[in-house]
């Protein structure tokens, strides 16, 4: 990897950070907080948070086996996504490239920070090429996008090619792992500490079951993660979000629960929508969803909104003509969607 001062934008580099009142003081045995402006009635949420959730990564860094100063948590993992941008690519400059399809918000926070955006196609397997993510590659490229599982494809992205990208691009490597914990392979944080270009972005708003909090995380070396929080709001999760999410974190055995009777229904749900008439293909899935092709994906999706039934046509993105985008519910869900859909002609 080249240098992090050539990669970062000079001006974030040289950036001095907005210092808050709750930064300067960090200790926990004051009584008497004249400090920060805020008023002294309405406890507790009178006082601004922790800007940097130290007792929520103190628990997560166990539970990710991930140290403390590898962590950033986020106003959902988009605020990281965004951070990317706004961190290494100069504006008119610099270029991201992504696999094609993948989930929209690199593309929407590249244009936002009017940074080039090269979409690489996967192939009809939804699998991606190393050597055309390479050959996209210039030496203006600061970011390379992968999101394994995929969204809206589902599976699980090469390991062998995002490997070789990592070993062989100079700039940043992002994987998204928003749905990891439903995919059965190992998360990439397992290779953080030997590569220090790979910048990993996982969620609280899948597995976990909290995206109504808004609280995404970004696991990268502790330089990477110093400049995203010289860089973000300085209060950018809220007290309630905090306070919430730890109490969460801390009975997070009902998560794996979640997860194997999602699993369970994946399979089911998966098993019976391939055998629906208007179903030609259900793709493979590694995720809490799954990508299916139908007969006519509009028809299909209009019907079942006249039924209170929402699903996500995908028709509109690369290699996904006519394919709805199927979120695993509870049995009772997925019974509705499948019962409405044995009675479509
Ligand atoms: N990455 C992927 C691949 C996603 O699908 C999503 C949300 N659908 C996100 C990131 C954003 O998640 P968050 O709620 O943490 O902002």
């Amino acid at each position: 990897m080249k240098e992090l001062k050539q990669l970062v934008r000079p001006n974030i580099w040289s950036l001095s950070p907005y210092t808050s009142a709750r930064d300067e003081y960090k200790g926990h045995e004051a009584k008497v907080f004249l400090d920060a402006n805020e008023n002294p009635y309405n406890d507790p949420i009178n006082r601004y948070p922790d800007p940097l959730q130290r007792d929520l990564k103190a628990r997560i860094c166990t539970i990710k086996g991930v140290p403390e100063d590898s962590i950033f948590f986020g106003n959902g993992s988009d605020e990281a996504i965004d951070l990317m941008f706004r961190i290494f690519c100069c504006p008119g400059v610099d270029n991201a490239v992504a696999i094609e399809p993948t989930y929209g918000m690199y593309g929407v926070c590249a244009d936002i920070n009017d940074v080039e955006y090269r979409r690489v196609l996967l192939d009809d397997d939804f699998q991606p090429s190393a050597e055309k993510l390479l050959a996209a590659i210039d030496g203006n490229t600061k970011l390379v996008f992968f999101c394994s599982p995929n969204n809206p494809s589902g599976n699980n992205i090469d390991r062998g090619v995002i490997d070789k990208v990592l070993d062989s691009f100079d700039g940043i490597v992002i994987v998204d792992e928003a749905y990891i914990d439903f995919a059965g392979v190992p998360s990439y944080l397992q290779q953080l500490s030997e590569r220090t270009n790979l910048v990993v972005l996982q969620t609280f708003s899948k597995a976990w079951g909290m995206a109504g909090i808004r609280l995404g995380m970004a696991f990268a070396q502790p330089q990477i993660i110093s400049i995203m929080n010289k860089v973000k709001y300085p209060y950018n999760i809220n007290q309630l979000t905090q306070q919430r999410a730890m109490e969460e974190v801390m009975q997070h055995d009902r998560v794996q629960e979640w997860i194997d009777s999602i699993l369970k229904e994946r399979e089911r749900l998966m098993k019976e929508f391939a055998a629906l008439d208007c179903c030609i293909r259900v793709y493979r899935s590694d995720a809490n969803f799954f990508l299916a092709r139908v007969k006519d994906a509009a028809a299909t999706y209009n019907y079942l909104v006249e039924r209170g039934i929402i699903v996500r046509n995908r028709s509109k993105v690369a290699l996904c003509g006519n394919s709805l985008r199927i979120t695993i519910g509870t049995v009772p869900e997925n019974n509705a969607l499948l019962e409405a859909l044995k009675n479509y002609k």
